[in-house]
């Protein structure tokens, strides 16, 4: 059997219980040695075997996954964040599917969040946006014409950019032309919840791209921009979620 996992952001503690579970359990246990903060693997049974799959190609993956297989054995495979954001998993899972390997996923906790967490900052304000586009920009892997960052930065949602810092100056471009104002508040979050290495540096689109430079960031970064992160505290329009006004399934209108 074979447990992808997703390993959570970079604080070991953010793993999901049964992630960690699964992890202790495993004998054989493949992380993405590029991304995953590697004191997670303490979770693991000393006589686990591990791989980095950083230095692996998917049939070498494929490989050592089916020799635990048949000798019985338990592997976990195990993302950074959750696997289903730009993790390079639909071909191994398509992969485990034509070998008739059985294989489950549980979920982690992915990098955006963690960034949102860092930040103390709410996404979807009302009032402000209710919606989250997570991306990244078209560099050496292209996205979609239809999915290029001038298209969907007109609709002046929160952007999460994941795989994007050292496109910060051609990201800039692309928001100024799609209509964003230079004064439009932009964050980076290096390391997101990573003990004693995160950075957060909090800018605008017309002050990112040199912040960023002289902080040394070029990699293992969240770019967030968007309205969202000017809205602090008092001028806040409040939810309507606590609001004595409104009636929901668990409360009654006080008014
Ligand atoms: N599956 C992962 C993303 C993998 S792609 C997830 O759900 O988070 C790798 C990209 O994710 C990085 O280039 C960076 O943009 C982002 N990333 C991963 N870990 C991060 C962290 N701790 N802090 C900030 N960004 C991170």
């Amino acid at each position: 059997m074979v447990h992808i996992v997703g390993a959570g952001p970079g604080d070991p503690d953010l793993i999901t219980v049964k992630g960690q579970r699964l992890l202790s359990e495993a004998d054989i246990v493949i992380y993405a040695g590029s991304l995953v903060n590697e004191e997670i693997l303490k979770f693991c049974k000393p006589d686990a075997e591990i791989y980095n799959s950083a230095q692996m190609m998917l049939e070498e993956i494929l490989h050592v996954i089916t020799l635990a297989e048949k000798a019985g054995k338990t592997t976990v495979r195990l993302h950074t964040g959750d696997p289903s954001i730009y993790g390079a998993v639909q071909e191994q899972m398509n992969a485990m599917e034509a070998r008739g390997i059985e294989f489950d996923v549980t979920p982690g906790v992915s990098s955006f969040l963690a960034a949102a967490a860092s930040l103390k900052q709410e996404y979807t304000l009302p009032g402000v946006t209710q919606t989250v586009i997570i991306t990244r920009r078209g560099g050496r892997t292209p996205v979609p014409d239809s999915e290029s960052l001038k298209k969907l930065a007109q609709h002046q949602t929160t952007l999460c950019i994941f795989l994007s810092v050292s496109l910060l100056p051609e990201i800039k471009q692309d928001l100024m032309s799609a209509g964003f104002k230079s004064s439009t508040p932009v964050a980076v979050v290096y390391k997101a919840s990573w003990p004693g290495e995160e950075k957060i540096i909090k800018g605008r689109l017309d002050t990112i791209v040199q912040q960023v430079k002289e902080a040394n960031i070029d990699r293992t970064a969240m770019i967030i921009i968007g309205h969202c992160l000017n809205a602090r505290k008092e001028n806040q329009q409040k939810s309507n979620l606590y609001s004595p006004k409104f009636s929901h399934m668990f409360r009654q209108a006080r008014f």
